[in-house]
């Protein structure tokens, strides 16, 4: 059986397969040698970092910064629209919350009966719902309770059809990277970026932040704002019974206290959102078996940027139509606390909308941020950062970045009718014309 599965490979993958464990082999080889002949002559095998790093740069018009569910979209919409595009993402896949956090339930794409939120992340979203042989929501229908028409989808089949999309549309993916430094040049950025065994400089006209947290506009030394309390992470996993994956959603655990912001912090949440679920594994006393537990905790919230436009509460709620706006936003006000959620649906006929300057850093050049950083209060945010609008503002800021390095000026100086223009050449959906 185990061969039958083996040789329904064709030749090329045998022979990649062939190539990678002869690859393999000679690496050990060769390392083996290295260390034998450095313990002989004596030197110390770490005196000789050379052999480890790779040193390189890389000169292109636009960086995706973190290949979450913002940065995704932002990569490949940077990309189609013919900017040299790198994508530099700390994890090892595609996808943030949407994939790593477990999070696979993106929304909401529609409001009131139609569709508010399409182009890119739509068609990943479509795309991967139709290779897994699953059903996609009917917008017609005005649902009962909003997460009714949130899209359940197959994490895996996304994560590598988002890859795909990526490498299609001529995007450089540099996993495990991400930037140590960075300096302005004349005519945008010279950036130190380092994973392990890579130190790669990167020359770039534009940054698209996409860390979630905004930890460029951190790093950049631009304002960002965050309360001392945030909501709860959850640690997604499945106790007892298989999980059926792109069918239904996994167990979810509050985490009080998570923290995106830096390795040591999120180093604690998974420690404690991985005891919790231990712990809840020995209360089932051997009855229910651990079927899944994702790799990463999910983030609701950590920092935001202090941007050109601060989106308020009142903005959100009364469904504002900024002179700006770049795309729509739907979801009730949804602020998790030690004591729960009590989503606020927002009035019937109100469909909110995000304006450009939200996303640009004020007074920066540049650089622009999409996901559930952008600029809003706190209440707003808990409304604005759910995975449909984060995918909306990674697309229109991806086309922002890409018109401002072709123009050769910041994103606040493109005119708004070019971004719509290009926006709507990929699909996307303009607020006023859906
Ligand atoms: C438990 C939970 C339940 C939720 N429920 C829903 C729901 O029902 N429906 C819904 O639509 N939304 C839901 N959300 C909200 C939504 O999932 C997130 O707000 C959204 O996915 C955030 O997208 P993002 O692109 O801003 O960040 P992320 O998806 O987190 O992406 C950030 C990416 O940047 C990378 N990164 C970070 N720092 C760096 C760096 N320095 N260098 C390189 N890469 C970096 C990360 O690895 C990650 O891939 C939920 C969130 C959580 C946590």
């Amino acid at each position: 059986m185990e061969e039958n599965n083996h040789s329904d490979n064709n030749d090329l993958s045998t022979g990649r397969r062939r190539f990678i464990q002869y690859g393999i082999a000679s690496m050990a080889i060769a390392s083996t040698t290295h260390v034998a002949l450095a313990r002989r002559d004596g030197t110390n095998v770490s005196s000789e970092p050379e052999e480890l790093a790779t040193d390189l740069t890389t000169d292109v018009d636009v960086v995706v910064v973190g290949g979450g569910t913002a940065g995704t979209v932002a990569a490949i919409q940077a990309g189609r629209a013919g900017a040299k595009t790198l994508l530099l993402e700390r994890s090892g896949q595609l996808g943030g919350m949407t994939t790593v956090g477990g999070v696979c339930y993106p929304g909401l794409f529609d409001a009131w009966g139609k569709q508010i939120i399409a182009g890119i992340g739509w068609e990943l979203v479509k795309e991967s719902v139709e290779l897994d042989g699953g059903t996609l929501p009917n917008f017609a229908k005005v649902p009962k309770a909003h997460h009714h028409n949130q899209v359940i989808i197959n994490q895996f089949v996304y994560s590598i059809l988002a890859e795909e999309k990526c490498v299609d549309a001529g995007v450089e993916i540099a996993y495990h990277e991400f930037i140590q430094n960075a300096k302005a040049t004349a005519d945008g950025w010279e950036l130190n970026c380092a994973g392990f065994g890579t130190n790669r400089r990167v020359r770039c006209k534009q940054i698209v932040d996409c860390t979630g947290g905004a930890e460029v506009v951190g790093l950049l030394g631009y304002k960002r704002m965050r309360e001392d309390e945030t909501q709860p992470g959850s640690y997604l996993f499945q106790l007892g019974g298989e999980h059926p994956v792109g069918r239904k959603q996994l167990h979810q655990i509050y985490v009080h206290g998570a923290d995106s912001t830096n390795s040591r912090t999120v180093t604690e949440a998974k420690l404690a959102g991985r005891n919790l679920v231990l712990k809840k594994l020995r209360q089932a006393k051997g009855k229910k078996r651990l079927m899944h537990l994702q790799p990463e905790p999910g983030f609701r919230e950590s920092y935001r940027i202090v941007g050109e436009t601060v989106i308020t509460v009142n903005d959100y709620t009364s469904g504002r139509k900024f002179d700006d706006a770049i795309c729509n936003a739907f979801y009730p006000v949804d602020l998790h606390t030690k004591n729960g959620v009590r989503p606020k649906p927002l009035k019937p006929g109100t469909v909110p909308t995000i304006p450009l300057r939200s996303l640009i850093p004020k007074g920066s050049k540049n650089i622009i941020v999409a996901g559930r950083c952008l600029s809003s209060d706190r209440l707003a945010n808990s409304g604005l950062r759910v995975q449909a609008p984060c995918m909306a503002m990674g697309q229109a800021a991806a086309a922002t970045a890409a018109l401002a390095a072709k123009k050769k000026v910041t994103p606040l100086d493109v005119p708004l009718a070019e971004i719509h223009q290009l926006l709507a050449k990929h699909d996307a959906i303009i607020p006023g014309k859906e």
